[in-house]
């Protein structure tokens, strides 16, 4: 395998060489759970979903996707609400692994949880301050950002410029501005743990420092994560690993997918404007919105509309119509190869995109095709690159009750037809009328006359 990917330390694509020959370690930060999952939350998680799935083909992969449980918005939450932290915590675990679930999202390997890794955060806290890389004060601990002199180099920051631009008020149990909280303080009502530093609880950054190290060591393999946080969760998670580590490289490759955005607007509670896949997965095909997802190279700003699910659903009908009446037995489904033009695709830096169109470009041969060992094998290609993406999972037929309604594109439509006109020809009446009735299922009524077939909606 020649992969290549985007280093976001290295600011440019380079090959991709694990730490240990034939295995590979991927952490990806998770959610914060006090509500359900945005789309935009929804795409790191399909994204690498994706680059789990083919660094599986030829890696042993161990991949870790975290969960934020102990953090202020929960307890805002929690006080909001009413609810115990527990309570919030636990149904908004499951609402996410369901709702990614649903878009075809595998389970990772460990999921691991902060409030699970306590123990692990106050030994590293303990090594920074012994290194004298951290310093207490007022129930605080803080990392002490001067002591690194790598410390930007990710986000590609200059520390100096940082503080002269920095705002002049500073809390008072700072040293400087930009030190970050490693621990802090918990009032009776909050969440918190003994530690040497009084009862109190874990900043965000060191949740993933800790739980990183302990299941995948001192060094990963691939950082993953949104764009939002370059800076600064990875660049402070670079510092604190970094630092306890004597400094061992934390990550050797940083990926970070663009952001999502609604109508080219920010989605925000505020302006009303914020999907939930929750939401979303009542009426759209998880299907639908994984494809939709992955339609833009991952590094790539994404502007969600409603076109975006239109689009993600005429691909997949034509995907699964090219598919439907195609014999291809359970043998050759699973002896076919993943198409090589799909597999050089996301080989290059996840080009999912790439890997579409290359998809297309046997859905194009397949409706071509007239005998049925070459459709055959063209189907069992086209099945093994959509299982690599996550996709083609359903049954063609299923696909299409319910799912194609009232705006299919006159394109289409004329494949149809045309697909229909070939099996009535090759006297396969049951394809030609399976393809009848699907066209009835979209609200198209077909009419056969002596120059050829015409269509009108219903
Ligand atoms: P959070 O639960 O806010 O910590 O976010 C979980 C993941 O979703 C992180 O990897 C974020 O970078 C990512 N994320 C949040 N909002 C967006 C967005 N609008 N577009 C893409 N990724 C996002
Ligand atoms: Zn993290």
């Amino acid at each position: 395998m020649t992969l290549q990917l985007h280093d976001t330390l290295k600011g440019k694509k380079v090959p991709f060489e694990p730490l240990i020959e034939g295995e590979v370690t991927m952490y990806l930060c998770g959610p914060t759970v006090y509500n359900y999952a945005h789309i935009g939350n929804a795409r790191p998680a399909v994204v690498f979903d994706l680059l789990a799935r083919l660094l599986r083909r030829s890696y042993k992969l161990t991949f870790a996707r975290n969960i934020t449980d102990v953090d202020d918005k929960i307890n805002t939450a929690s006080v909001e609400t009413g609810k115990p932290i527990d309570e919030i915590t636990a149904r908004f675990i499951k609402a996410y692994n369901d709702d990614m679930g649903a878009l075809g999202v595998r389970a990772p390997d460990i999921e691991p949880r902060a409030t699970q890794h306590i123990g692990e955060m106050i030994t590293m806290i303990e090594t920074l301050i012994e290194k004298e890389f951290a310093y207490e004060a007022e129930n605080h601990v803080l990392f002490d950002v001067s002591a690194n002199e790598n410390y930007g180099a990710l986000s590609k920051r200059d520390l100096r410029e940082m503080i002269a631009g920095a705002r002049v008020e500073v809390a008072p149990y700072k040293r400087a501005a930009h030190d970050f909280v490693l621990w802090k303080p918990s009032t009776p009502e909050l969440p918190g743990w003994d530690s040497p530093w009084g009862r109190g609880r874990p900043g965000w950054h060191i949740e993933c420092s800790a739980m990183a190290k302990k299941h995948l060591g001192e060094t990963i393999d691939i950082h993953a994560g949104g764009r939002d946080l370059v800076f600064p969760h990875h660049e402070n998670e670079m510092a604190q690993s970094c630092c306890a580590h004597d400094g061992a490289p934390f990550a050797r490759y940083w990926l970070h997918n663009g952001f999502l955005s609604m109508d080219e607007a920010k989605m925000s509670k505020s302006l009303g404007n914020v999907l939930f896949v929750h939401e979303m997965i009542k009426t759209i095909p998880g299907e639908v919105i994984r494809l939709a997802l992955l339609s833009a190279h991952y590094k790539q700003p994404l502007d969600w509309s409603a076109d975006s699910i239109e689009s993600a659903r005429r691909m997949l009908d034509r995907l699964y119509g090219a598919l439907q009446g195609v014999v291809v037995s359970d043998e050759a489904r699973a002896a076919a190869d993943v198409p090589k033009a799909v597999l050089a695709a996301l080989e290059d830096d996840l080009n999912s995109p790439r890997a579409m169109a290359a998809l297309f470009g046997l859905v194009k041969n397949l409706n071509k095709a007239t005998k049925d060992e070459e459709k055959a094998s063209l189907a069992a290609a086209l099945y093994a690159g959509g299982e690599l993406m996550g996709l083609l999972g359903n049954d063609p037929d299923e696909w299409f009750v319910g799912h194609v309604k009232g705006d299919m594109a006159p394109d289409e439509i004329e494949a149809l037809i045309e697909k229909r006109l070939t099996a009535k020809a090759a006297r396969d009446f049951e394809t030609a009328d399976t393809i009848r009735d699907q066209l009835l299922d979209a609200g198209i009524t077909i009419q056969d006359g002596h120059d050829g077939t015409s269509w009108r909606r219903s």
